[in-house]
């Protein structure tokens, strides 16, 4: 097991798709899902004789990480060949960058379990996608799509710094929600815009040399992440606990399965054979475009935690998990300005609403309730039209409609009864009923009270006003 003894070592090597309209080096469409080749030139298709130009966007929005992941941008960067074969790159080399990248030395701020911790940011650079082998429905070889060659890319290397698989989720939790506030990337897992490989090593508790690690690729949630990591931890204690030793290698993350399986050791491992990319001068990065970036920066996750906090009032916590995601934050904020209380609106959006999404398998994206509606909802709840509870029954009808709550409430009848007169009928029929309940009550069994306000809401089908029903049954039972 992985407790006590030893203590995990964890980086992350995350690539990021850039959502730029043209690729990298040349003026081709940037765009996942069309046609399989219909999107490419000599330049991405690697023919002898084409020239590379770097497209200006690129730079802009590799500047913009830089800057959000808190790193020194570089005053020169320059590019070079990564060289290696494989169907899916026509060149044979990708270019890249080595020794000069576009920025370097940076930090991630992460919460886990309530502790913050700095995960540092070793370099981010730019470089070029491959293109992509299809293999479904084939039978004899595969085909290739170049139209992701030269899709422009930014590989963010973390330190070592993290030490449990939570750490690695939160800190992916942390960068995926920085680019989306950038928006340079989509950040889609599933299409391949965000994807990661997970470097492990452990060693004994209190040793300070690094163990040797293992790199583990084919990881397709975040989630998988963290498991893999878990089960990556596992793997090298019980094989040191056995005396064997943990061999350099990379790893394939198995999720069906929940294993990582040896893809290849560092014998088999390839010898890029980097050198400067002849066809690129260096590149001067003037700290004017510099400053005139950082001018124009949005506010990131972090920020806008801190500014809900302080214009609503709402909990750190609740302001973590609205701004974590932009369109959530935007939801929210919204909904504040169609007139809902914002600590209402921050209740019912980070637990409520949030709950009911993942019971349904949705997502922000996904979601088709307004924040219209949203406000609408808070304020017949704080108006006592409705009770907190109807309200939860009533989320859960918006999902499927464009009515508005106060329409959804009028048509079903579930307008607050608030009339005193009228819950004071009720209770006398309760209290008839129950003379037993009533009695013990009387006797000293103060929660006999509880049974019979849930009598009072069961006969109102829920639609008594709770604070009422406590208020006339507690007068009569002590009259
Ligand atoms: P490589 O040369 O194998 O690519 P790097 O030094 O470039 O290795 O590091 C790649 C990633 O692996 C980085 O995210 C780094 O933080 C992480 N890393 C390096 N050494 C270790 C180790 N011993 N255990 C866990 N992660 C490590
Ligand atoms: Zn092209
Ligand atoms: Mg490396």
């Amino acid at each position: 097991m992985s407790t006590g003894k030893y203590e995990a070592v964890i980086g992350l090597e995350v690539h990021v798709q850039l959502n730029t309209q043209s690729k990298i080096f040349c003026s081709c469409r940037n765009r996942f899902g069309d046609r399989p080749n219909a999107n490419t030139c000599p330049v991405c298709l690697g023919l002898p004789g084409s020239l590379p130009v770097l497209n200006r966007k690129v730079l802009e929005s590799a500047i913009k990480v830089g800057l959000a992941l808190n790193c020194h941008v570089a005053e020169r960067m320059k590019f070079d060949r990564k060289n290696y074969f494989y169907p899916d790159l026509p060149k044979a080399y990708q270019i890249s960058q080595f020794d000069m990248p576009v920025s370097a030395k940076g930090y991630v701020d992460i919460m886990v379990n309530g502790e913050p911790k700095k995960i540092g940011i070793t370099r981010a650079h730019v470089e070029e996608d491959a293109g992509k082998l299809l293999h479904e429905g084939i039978k004899d070889g595969s085909n290739v799509d170049y139209n992701r060659t030269g899709t422009p890319l930014i590989e963010i290397v973390s330190e070592p710094d993290m030490r449990m698989p939570e750490e690695a989720y939160e800190y992916l939790t942390a960068l995926k929600a920085i680019l989306q506030y950038l928006e340079v990337s989509d950040c889609n897992m599933e299409e391949g815009s965000l994807r990661c490989d997970a470097n492990v090593s452990i060693r004994p508790r209190g040793q300070k040399e690094f163990g040797v690690k293992a790199e583990i690729k084919n990881l397709n949630s975040f989630k998988a992440v963290a498991r893999a990591i878990q089960y990556e931890i596992d793997r090298q204690t019980d094989s040191i606990e056995e005396g064997d030793t943990v061999v350099q290698e990379t790893r394939l993350w198995n999720d069906a399965k929940g294993v990582t399986t040896s893809m290849r050791s560092k014998e088999e491992a390839h010898d890029y054979r980097y050198f400067p990319e002849p066809d690129l001068v260096p590149f001067v990065i003037s700290r004017e475009i510099v400053s005139k970036i950082k001018a124009t920066m949005p506010e990131l996750p972090r920020e806008r935690q801190q500014r809900f906090v302080d214009t609503y009032g709402i909990t750190v916590l609740d302001a973590a998990v609205l701004t974590q995601e932009k369109r959530l934050a935007d939801f929210y904020e919204e909904t504040v300005a169609c007139g809902s209380d914002p600590k209402a609106a921050s209740n019912w959006i980070a637990n409520e609403l949030l709950g009911q999404m993942k019971q349904r398998d949705l997502t922000i994206a996904t979601l088709t309730i307004t924040p219209k509606a949203m406000a609408n909802l808070i304020q017949i709840i704080n108006k006592g039209l409705i009770s907190g509870k109807i309200g939860k029954d009533v989320l859960g009808e918006m999902f499927s409609t464009d009515k508005l709550p106060e329409e959804i409430v009028k048509a079903k009848g579930l307008l607050q009864i608030s009339d005193e007169g009228a819950i004071a009928r009720v209770i006398d029929e309760v209290i008839a009923a129950h003379q037993k309940s009533v009695d013990d009550y009387r006797a000293g069994k103060k929660n006999a009270l509880g049974f019979l306000v849930g009598q009072v809401m069961q006969k109102t089908k829920g639609k008594a006003n709770p604070a009422l029903v406590n208020k006339i049954l507690t007068t009569k039972l002590e009259a």
